[in-house]
């Protein structure tokens, strides 16, 4: 196996951390040729003058060697350079660099759920036609595809499992009067803001059915969720004569983003710990309460729906958990601006990008607007 040359997009968040940590640890595996950073500028100037990447992009351009050249992200994307591109941006900021990235051919980690939400129909098609190839980087997906490997046997259901998150059991008149600390505060994962409000709603479980429906292409009827307070079992997936597989692990992101940096081959890194099955002792698994979880009912809607709506409904959670973030509305209100919104939504059926991008403009204005009715200041 030679060296990986791998740009990261999202370098300084949660999942592009944990990446270079990956790339630390192999530097005979793995070499960084290109970084792309959001607003943490400084932590990126420490990454670049760790790694030393050839290309670089940053909101805000500072001082760097001039052996670095500055690209946009699409442009690292698709450079001749990289081989294998990790998506770690969050939000809709990633979708046209992994277009970019996917018309050039490359491999692709792809960690950013929205890209597939907001564009699944588009992504497919275009990887198909490029002969990219997609590498899942969120934990369940990763554990899927881990268990699809040596299969050509039919699926008959996949099966998602969530934590439930920090208010899984917590007095349902209750959740109006969460703080921002205690959704933040998730009981197994530790992962960027975002996600974090995601969990605590579940509408990161609904993005991710939406994200399976379109990596696996399987319908929405075949992919079922159950709760899973421990997140040792990261996803199932049952074949037509009942037989069920599953991949486990302590919740540790590394794992799954080393796998989709190594693949196919598999690395011995002792920085990851290895599950003790006898202290983990018992594996529950629960039915899920959607009347608790209205933002699931409403992504798994969205997903079905297909067209624009599933870009409206993260445009409109992002505008929704930022407020949430910002101390200006409830935690209940979040679903309430979602459903909102995407009832306020003419869909397009089959959209083109452009027509997505546009969806995506008029729902985080619409959510805005519509939040403004329930904010706190
Ligand atoms: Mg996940």
């Amino acid at each position: 196996m030679g060296i990986k040359n791998i740009a990261i997009l999202g370098s300084t968040g949660s999942i592009g951390q944990q990446t270079l940590d990956i790339v630390r640890k192999f530097p005979n595996r793995f070499k960084i040729v290109g970084l792309a950073g959001g607003k943490n500028n400084r932590l990126l100037a420490r990454q670049v003058n760790e790694f030393q990447p050839k290309f670089v992009y940053s909101k805000h351009k500072a001082d760097t060697p001039s052996s670095i050249q500055w690209l946009t992200m699409e442009e690292i994307a698709s450079h001749p350079d990289v081989e294998l591109v990790v998506v770690a941006t969050s939000g809709k900021a990633g979708l046209v660099p992994t277009l970019a990235a996917i018309q050039a051919g490359k491999k692709i980690a792809l960690a950013n759920k929205e890209v597939l939400v907001m564009a699944g129909k588009i992504i497919m098609a275009e990887a198909k036609k490029y002969h990219a190839r997609l590498l899942p980087i969120d934990s369940e997906h990763s554990a899927i595809w881990q268990c699809c490997h040596g299969e050509r046997a039919r699926v008959a259901r996949l099966v998602l499992t969530a934590s439930g998150g920090p208010f899984y059991r917590y007095p349902r008149h209750r959740l109006g009067k969460v703080t921002v600390e205690d959704a933040i505060h998730h009981p197994t994962w530790k992962m960027g803001k975002k996600v974090t409000i995601d969990s605590a709603t579940l509408m990161n479980k609904g993005l991710e059915a939406i994200e399976a429906h379109w990596l696996f292409s399987i319908p929405f009827d075949k992919i079922e969720i159950v709760i899973h307070t421990k997140s040792i079992v990261h996803s199932l997936i049952e074949f037509v004569d009942g037989s069920i597989k599953a991949q486990l692990s302590y919740p540790d992101m590394h794992l799954p983003i080393q796998y989709a940096l190594s693949y196919p081959n598999r690395l011995v890194n002792h920085n990851i710990p290895h599950l003790n099955l006898v202290k983990t002792n018992s594996l529950v698994f629960e039915a899920v309460d959607y009347k608790y979880f209205p933002c699931l009912t409403l992504a798994l809607e969205a997903g079905k729906k297909g067209g624009t709506c599933p870009a409206v409904l993260c445009a409109a959670d992002e505008i929704a958990v930022d407020m949430f973030l910002n101390r200006n509305i409830h935690f209940t209100s979040i679903a309430e601006i979602i459903a909102e919104t995407m009832n306020l939504h003419q869909s397009i059926a089959y959209p083109a990008l452009e027509e997505i991008i546009v969806a995506d403009d008029w729902a985080r204005k619409t959510a805005a607007k519509v939040a403004r009715k329930r904010s706190l200041c």
